[in-house]
């Protein structure tokens, strides 16, 4: 077993007892007042996390599964996909399989997105609705999504969906300022719960056009989810314990303040970096993956010439879970997930003993 405060997979994320015994509370109806006043609360204290005044859908699901609740709702023909990483990659095939018809706009690994390119793309195809990531955890790269939005946002009929997995609740988030039409995250990143919720909200602009969208199915459909969460309910049976926990945490975050924890995040960031390109870390094979100088401030991503799995597996000794390289980068990069609950204390510490292991290596 791995002790609290180890774990820095970039997701799921270390999650503090406290939050996993909330979850140990007796079951109530999700069709009665408590939890009509759970709901309310938990939807006062997400909206600003996403900095819209639109509701948050609660989703019981991953975050593939607000993915496909973005395509489900907010596309009808022709998607462009911006692809910068595996997850970029993700929301293009999963556009693909619900049947759209996808132009990847491909991004080399470690950079981010150029809004100019995006409005070359726009020019030269019909689209009705563009998708990124936000911040790309199998790179550790950040785009900046309010530059793509104001591009989009030149016309009226193409919608902006974005996976913000990695970013919601580890930085400020604009939406309804940055003009996002679908934004989306999970339980298990920055929010630092268990897995198995998602969370989501529609622009008035989405709603409006999802129930022209053939076949949105019965599950993730938008305009139901809107419905209930009036009513602070859900449509389907929620998952009630997770509930209990995302209620004690998001009244923890609250406490902390969104710019206080986005400035953790920053500060856990730029320990990452800054060890990563000092000292003799060049000499000891690691550096800073991303080119891009956005990076992200939950995910960093390091370049290692010696194995990667022989180091995740050499900290796994020491006591430390952090993250292998993501798909094509899986041989060439290792990731340190430093968000959610995580301290600049805790990454130094982890460093430290990274930094062991670096030295011993073979
Ligand atoms: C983790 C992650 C996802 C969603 O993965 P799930 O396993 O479905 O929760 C999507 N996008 C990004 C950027 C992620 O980091």
């Amino acid at each position: 077993m791995i002790e609290h405060g180890r774990f820095f997979l970039p997701g799921p994320t270390e999650v503090q007892p406290e939050i996993l015994e909330a979850m140990l509370r007796p079951m109530i109806s999700h069709r009665g007042a408590e939890y009509e006043e759970i709901m309310q609360r938990v939807h006062r204290r997400l909206q600003p996390l996403f900095g819209t005044t639109r509701p948050v859908y609660v989703v019981a699901a991953s975050g593939t599964g607000a993915m496909e609740m973005a395509i489900r709702n907010g596309t009808r023909r022709r998607v462009l996909s911006v692809v910068g990483g595996g997850f970029g990659s993700r929301f293009a095939a999963l556009a693909e399989e619900c049947g759209r018809d996808v132009t990847r706009l491909e991004v080399p690994l470690g950079d981010a997105v150029c809004a100019e390119n995006v409005r070359a793309a726009l020019d030269n195809g019909q689209y009705d609705a563009v998708t990124m990531v936000h911040s790309e955890s199998s790179t550790g790269v950040l785009a900046d999504v309010q530059a793509v939005a104001a591009v989009v946002r030149e016309r009226d009929d193409v919608l902006l969906l974005v996976d913000g997995v990695t970013s919601i609740g580890g930085m400020v988030i604009e939406m309804d300022a940055w003009g996002v039409d679908f934004y989306f995250t999970a339980s298990q990143k920055a929010l630092a719960l268990p897995p198995g919720l998602s969370f989501a909200a529609a622009s008035e602009r989405l709603l409006a056009r999802a129930p022209t969208v053939p076949d949105r199915g019965y599950y993730l459909d938008v305009p139901k989810h809107e419905q209930f969460v009036k009513k602070w309910q859900s449509p389907v049976t929620p998952p009630v314990s997770l509930i209990y926990a995302l209620d004690l945490q998001l009244e923890e975050i609250e406490r902390e303040g969104i710019v206080a924890r986005a400035e953790r995040h920053d500060a856990m960031a730029r320990t990452c970096h800054h060890w990563a390109s000092s000292g003799d870390r060049g000499d000891l094979g690691v550096c800073v993956f991303p080119k891009s100088p956005m990076r992200s401030p939950t995910v960093g991503c390091f370049t290692i010439t010696r194995r990667t799995p022989s180091i995740v597996h050499r900290m796994r000794e020491q006591g430390y879970v952090i993250g292998g390289g993501y798909g094509e980068l899986s041989g060439s990069t290792f990731r340190i997930g430093h968000m959610g609950d995580h301290t600049v204390g805790g990454v130094e510490e982890l460093l430290d003993v990274l930094d062991g292991v670096l030295r011993t290596a073979k």
